[in-house]
């Protein structure tokens, strides 16, 4: 019964006209000419996009790009300049002086416009006098993007109206449908944005970089040779006083549903044909989709929360002390699942991803675990015969460990790391966000299909942890996480 396979919503990924297509990407890109931020007096519009932006006009990046914003409050256009004005303060300094004048020139002519985008045709009537193409950024709270999105109608939209939303994309597979569907209703997917600003662009072509344009790797990148893959980030910095987000997030929707399982996807997917958007988002799409966590959650996931302890010279107290947090949600604030990928290249190969907050040891890297050799000629000694090879992410690093025979007794092998520096990208992260969508390329934004597969795969998982099925572990703020987990280092 076919039939009984066919997803409720089908994306209407490859709809398009082939004549819009060219090499894996959307070749009618047309530049974005206005920039509305919605959300002007929030966190995000502040501390992160601002200053991306700014990097991008000082660079000459953002030519010709007006800026508007809007929020709910009753702004004079001064407030809004002067946030504009000291977000951009940084980049202006630094800046030659065609990009000061650049910086100068979006300073005085942007506006501020007093809306409420979830009533009926308030957005629509700010959208009809700005010029476009306009990229709508919704630096809202979800649940106000969604429903700014249930009360536009596709006509209201001026022609190439880009959408731009922030995670969560939903909360479960089908939140994240629905959300999709609205989404479609409006505009064609070649033109929503789901930011994910934590894979940089720099970083994505960095992997891309080594796997495809390397051909020793390609033989060996797969179950035969292959013994795990460990992706690892964990931070030094405890709550910091987010708790409304994040007691009701946890680590492993934070940052494993989301980045870790893209990072996760570059290492494993397939070479595609181009570094297009189409190419490489369905590749991505296509090993999401052969991915799962599996029962027994116990065994496959493991979860813990901070204790009072010491990062440095900081004292961090008990995570169930923290303003604001809700002890009996449990919320962990480090967690680790297994991942297993259901295709002929990886059957079997653990990919392990484990992210927490308050620990003692900044790590964020990717580590390819090869299996041993299957004979060490005997004689030989000193090394214990498992390559490492270790992605490093901002600044991103490559190191390769081999077995050499070192200096003293020739019999003896030692163990030597080759290691080199990656490229890097002189914009912030939101002006690498921010760069797409003015150019029209979602190569770095999160496809539709993909951010259902997500919440699929980690769905059983959250379930399990809520019907309390795996225990919630304790560590020290400032240690290495639970003594005997594996991936546990340093502290
Ligand atoms: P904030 O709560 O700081 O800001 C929310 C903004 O939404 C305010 O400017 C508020 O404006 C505006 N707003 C709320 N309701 C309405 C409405 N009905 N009409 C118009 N404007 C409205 O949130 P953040 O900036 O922290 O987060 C925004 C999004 O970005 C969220 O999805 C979050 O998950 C995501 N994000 C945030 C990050 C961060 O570091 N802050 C990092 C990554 C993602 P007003 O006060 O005028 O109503």
């Amino acid at each position: 019964n076919l039939g009984a396979l066919t997803p409720t919503w089908v994306p209407d990924f490859h709809q398009l006209s082939p004549t819009r297509w060219h090499a894996g990407t959307v070749t009618n890109k047309t530049t974005v000419k206005t920039l509305l931020i919605l959300g002007a007096s929030g966190d995000l519009t502040g501390r992160l996009l601002l200053p991306g932006l700014a990097r991008l006009v000082a660079g000459g990046m953002a030519d010709g790009l007006k800026l508007a914003g809007a929020g709910s409050d009753p702004w004079t256009a001064e407030q809004w300049t002067d946030r504009v004005r000291s977000a951009f303060d940084d980049a202006g300094k630094d800046a030659d002086a065609a990009g000061r004048e650049a910086i100068a020139d979006m300073e005085a002519n942007t506006e501020y416009h007093q809306v409420d985008v979830t009533a009926d045709g308030q957005l629509a009537g700010l959208l009809a006098g700005l010029e476009a193409p306009v990229a709508v950024y919704f630096a809202l709270p979800p649940h106000v993007s969604q429903k700014a999105c249930e009360v536009l109608t596709a006509d209201q939209l001026p022609p190439g109206t880009r959408l731009v939303l922030e995670k969560p994309f939903g909360s479960s597979p089908e939140s994240a449908e629905d959300l999709n569907k609205t989404l479609a209703r409006l505009v064609p997917e070649e033109h929503i944005y789901r930011v994910d600003h934590f894979l940089g662009k720099a970083t994505v072509l960095n992997i891309l970089g080594l796997r495809f344009a390397n051909r020793f790797l390609e033989p060996v990148w797969n179950r035969d040779h292959i013994e795990k893959v460990e992706i690892i980030f964990d931070e030094d910095l405890a709550l910091e006083g987010r708790a409304r987000y994040y007691d009701t997030a946890g680590a492993l929707r934070d940052m494993i549903q989301s980045h870790l399982l893209h990072i996760m996807a570059l290492l494993a997917i397939d070479a595609p044909a181009t570094i297009g958007e189409r190419d490489l988002r369905d590749a991505i799409s296509t090993i999401l989709r052969a991915s799962t966590v599996e029962a027994p959650y116990a065994k496959s996931t493991r979860r813990a929360r901070y204790a009072a302890g010491t990062i440095g010279d900081r004292k961090v107290p008990d995570y169930a002390e923290e303003a604001g947090v809700d002890p009996s949600r449990n919320t962990e604030t480090l967690a680790e699942v297994e991942v297993g990928i259901e295709n002929w290249r990886w059957k079997g190969v653990p990919f392990i991803l484990r992210s927490g907050k308050a620990l003692g040891l900044m790590r964020k890297e990717a580590i390819i675990t090869f299996r041993p050799v299957p004979h060490l000629p005997s004689g030989f000694e000193g090394v214990d015969a498992s390559n490492q090879l270790r992605i490093g992410f901002g600044p991103d690093t490559l190191q390769l460990d081999v077995d050499v025979n070192g200096p003293g007794d020739i019999f003896t092998l030692d163990r030597v790391t080759l290691d080199a520096e990656l490229s890097a990208s002189d914009l912030l992260p939101y002006g690498e966000v921010l760069e797409g969508i003015i150019k029209g390329d979602p190569l770095l934004s999160v496809r539709g299909d993909t951010a259902v597969e997500c919440w699929r795969i980690v769905e059983p998982v959250l379930k399990a942890w809520t019907e309390g099925s795996v225990p919630l572990e304790e560590y020290d703020a400032g240690g290495a996480g639970p003594a005997d987990w594996p991936t546990a280092v340093g502290g």
